[in-house]
């Protein structure tokens, strides 16, 4: 039974023969050799059992007879030495380097048996494990001869390099990455020396590999940077790796390239550290990018401070240089019509080159096809000025002569799209623009549309304010304008005239000087509300004047603001509201006196009518009594009558006053209403004064009225007059004598003449009239506070107002004098007529 010869050491028996060959002796080198040849199997026992590969033998047909412990290892089975199914290998199953199937009698050991010579890369297979893995296996099958040339077996050695393919695949695929990385990979000695250069390192410099392998790295560098290499490999000696160090290299042709470095040490498989990896990423375009920024933000800060359009524009072509030195750019601004070009703004050309376009008409400077192109508001590229036919000669000539031999001009549009002008690029060779020079002129036509757009704002302001200047300069009103900050820079000259200050004291917030310091902080807390909201600011407060007065101000102020709602700036105006407030004063003391009026008129109306009223109930008591016992005699019924006629008397008395009372009313109303009505006719004035008195002393007999006419008796005084009217005027002034003095006095009525001109005045002893109220007798409703009316008591304040609005509409004139203590003395006047 044949019988499993495994390598064991530790299993090893003198049984146990190592022979590589088969029991059947005619192929073992043994049994061809006799003693000799069993010193040789032992000889060859050892080798076989130390050989630190996988080895074993078969026989001429290729039935294993050896195999040692690597092989076990390697097929992952035992195979059964001397079994005649299991030959040339002890594999489950074999496959080709490629992967196909492999028989056993196609296998390099069989092929070896048969006499074939084998290439090297035939030997390489797979062998594959009963748990299904995979070892990658180089075979040496080496036929063993007789010594007549016969293949009597072999002996095969089993390579396992499994591992070495691994790291070959990932070797590779790392060489893939490298090769196809988008960055530069490179790496160098510590001398600084290339060893390595990647495809992209290639396109990045412009270098190939060839050329740099073997060069020192600071080929890239630019002179100034050369000390950054000691740098460098200083750090990664120390063992550093240097992360994104932003710096600058320069490609084969000399052009500078921004990147950022990534270094680290590569160290050999004892930790030493023997080069360094580079991992370079070219910045240039985010570099660009973020100037690109900068100088935007930059230009838009000058743009929204105000800053002059052409101080504006010429920093646009500044920084458009700066972006790209090789470029120098001018921005050409036509007129309004587009006919002409009315300004050029450039840092780098010469003051002539402005000067040889400015004021020259369009189409001067261009022929037809160019004309075209102008009118078009497209981009027109010249890549070779000097021969470019679409412009004249003069423009040619001009450039040449201010080294612009090639042109890039981008059209700036209005905000209705309509262009303003162009941002040319202007060129020292005769090329085409580059992608980053037309970014460029989009970045420099949009910033000079927004710097151009700006300026007309601002114009239009600046106009609008021009005329609010003019305006709030002749008006007696206080005006001024502010920053949309708040900063007034501002006043009209009625502000400095008002408040006595200078505009020194008063620009930005020192117009607090001439506020209430009660009220001040209020004023500031909305001021600032608004200027925070753009809220108008609306409020009423006292301002200082020259003479120290505060005096109340109405205070509007009122946002301008632009297309985008910011506000632009802020225009305020104060009104003095003094005048309104005493008008408001004054109707509020009107309404007070309108109120007090209603209710002296309807205490004084009620007055009377209750008067009567009692009177007449007991009239009706009276007569009834009378009625139920009527008097026997005549003389009986006379002297029951007396009282009830006191009655009637009193009755008519009361309903005197009343009507007197009603009277005013209405004539009151009608002067109100201008509807009081005046019929002159010729009459005598003697007359008049003489029946209003003869009156007034039949219904008050008790008190003494003199009447003293200066002029000749029998004389009449004529005038023109409303008898009535007059005499009403008369007897006004006659009842306010007796009912304001004292019952004892006198009343003394004068009428006399001077110059054609009759006087009546009616003196009274009562108690005088304080100067300061004299004037306001005459108002309508006015009642001199403290005179109390003795008898038939108080007036409506009316009969002097109507008397004064009689006699001036007889072209006379009303007038008192009067002293305190002393009486008054209340007259007119009036004009004689011719006839006098
Ligand atoms: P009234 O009906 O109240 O008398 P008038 O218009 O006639 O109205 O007079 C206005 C006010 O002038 C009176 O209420 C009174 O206070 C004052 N007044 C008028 N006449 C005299 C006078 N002779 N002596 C003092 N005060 C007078």
């Amino acid at each position: 039974m044949p019988q499993n010869r495994v390598l064991d050491p530790k299993r090893r028996t003198s049984k146990d023969s190592l022979a590589p060959f088969s029991p059947k002796g005619h192929s073992s080198p043994a049994a061809l050799t006799g003693d000799a040849g069993r010193a040789s199997e032992e000889g060859f026992r050892t080798l076989i059992e130390l050989v630190p590969v996988a080895m074993y033998s078969c026989d001429a047909d290729g039935v294993i007879q050896a195999i040692n412990q690597h092989a076990v290892a390697l097929w992952g089975r035992t195979p059964t030495v001397g079994d005649r199914d299991e030959r040339f290998s002890g594999a489950c199953k074999l496959f080709s380097a490629d992967g196909q199937f492999m028989p056993h009698s196609a296998s390099p050991m069989a092929r070896v048996l048969r006499g074939e010579t084998l290439d090297e890369h035939e030997t390489e297979l797979l062998v594959e494990r009963p748990d299904g893995t995979r070892r990658h296996v180089i075979g040496r099958p080496r036929a063993v001869k007789d010594e007549h040339g016969n293949i009597v077996g072999a002996i095969n050695c089993l390579f396992d390099i499994t591992e070495r393919k691994r790291a070959e695949a990932a070797a590779a695929h790392l060489a893939a990455i490298v090769t196809s990385a988008e960055d530069a990979i490179a790496s160098k000695t510590l001398e600084g020396i290339v060893t390595s250069w990647n495809a992209s390192a290639e396109r990045m410099f412009g270098c190939t590999a060839q050329e740099m392998i073997g060069q020192p790295i600071t080929r890239l560098f630019p002179p100034d940077r050369l000390d950054e290499e000691d740098l460098i490999l200083a750090r990664i000696r120390a063992g550093e790796r240097l992360e994104h160090f932003e710096t600058v290299r320069v490609t084969k042709d000399g052009r500078p390239i921004e990147v950022s470095l990534t270094i680290s040490p590569i160290r050999d498989s004892a930790g030493t550290i023997i080069g360094a990896s580079k991992i370079v990423r070219d910045i240039s375009e985010r570099k660009r990018a973020d100037r690109l920024l900068t100088e935007q933000n930059h230009l838009l800060e000058l743009i929204a401070a105000g800053r002059p359009l052409d101080e504006c524009l010429i920093d646009l072509t500044r920084a458009v240089a700066r972006l790209e030195p090789r470029t120098r750019a001018a921005v050409v601004l036509t007129n309004g019509a587009g006919t002409r070009v009315q300004s050029s703004h450039a840092a780098d050309l010469a003051q002539s080159f402005g000067a040889g376009l400015t004021d020259a008409p369009l189409s001067d400077l261009v022929t037809e096809t160019g004309g075209t192109a102008l009118a078009s508001g497209r981009p027109i590229a010249s890549v070779d000025l000097a021969h470019d036919a679409r412009w004249s000669p003069q423009v040619r000539d001009l450039c040449v002569a201010h080294d612009i031999l090639a042109s890039h001009a981008a059209p700036v549009l209005g905000p209705d799209g309509v262009p303003l002008g162009w941002l040319v690029l202007c060129f020292d060779m005769a090329r085409a623009a580059s992608d980053w020079e037309l970014r460029l002129a989009r970045f420099g036509t949009h910033l000079a549309s927004i710097a151009i757009a700006r300026d007309r704002a601002a114009q239009a302001v600046r106009e609008s304010e021009e005329k609010f200047r003019t305006l709030a300069d002749n008006i007696p009103t206080l005006a001024w304008m502010g920053h949309p900050d708040g900063h007034i820079f501002w006043y009209n000259r009625h502000w400095y005239n008002y408040t006595g200050t200078t505009p020194d004291s008063q620009e930005g917030w020192g117009w607090q000087s001439a506020h209430d310091p009660a009220v001040l902080p209020r004023v500031l807390e909305r001021w600032r509300h608004s200027l925070a909201t753009g809220e108008p600011f609306e409020m009423v407060f006292r301002l200082r004047g020259a003479d120290g007065v505060l005096r109340p101000f109405l205070t509007r102020i009122i946002p301008v603001k632009d297309e985008q709602g910011q506000v632009v700036r802020w225009f305020g105006t104060g009104t003095d509201v003094s005048e309104l407030r005493a008008a408001e004063e004054a109707l509020r003391a009107a309404n007070q006196r309108m109120d007090e009026f209603l209710h002296t008129a309807t205490h004084e109306l009620k007055t009377p009518v209750t008067a009567v009223q009692a009177t007449l109930q007991l009239l009706e008591r009276r007569l009834q009594r009378l009625l139920s016992a009527p008097p026997q005699s005549r003389r009986a019924a006379s002297e029951a009558l007396q009282s009830p006629m006191q009655l009637i008397a009193r009755s008519q008395q009361q309903v005197r006053r009343l009507t007197r009372l009603v009277d005013d009313l209405v004539d009151a109303a009608r002067i109100q209403a201008d509807k009081l009505e005046i019929r002159p006719a010729p009459c005598d004035l003697a007359e008049i004064v003489w029946e209003a008195v003869t009156e007034q002393r039949a219904v008050r007999p008790e008190r003494a009225i003199h009447l003293d006419v200066a002029v000749p008796e029998g004389q009449p005084l004529p005038v023109e007059a409303d008898a009535d009217r007059i005499g009403q005027v008369v007897t006004n002034y006659l009842t306010n004598a007796l009912k304001y003095s004292p019952e004892e006095s006198p009343v003394e009525v004068t009428l006399q003449v001077e110059g054609g001109v009759a006087r009546v005045s009616v003196r009274d002893h009562g108690p005088g009239i304080p100067t300061e109220e004299q004037a306001r007798v005459w108002e309508r409703g006015h009642r001199v506070p403290g005179i109390e009316a003795t008898g038939e008591g108080v007036g409506l304040g009316l009969g002097l107002h109507i008397s004064r609005e009689i006699v001036e509409r007889h072209g006379g004139q009303v007038g008192v004098e009067s002293v305190v203590g002393h009486g008054s003395t209340f007259w007119f006047n009036l004009p004689l007529s011719d006839a006098g």
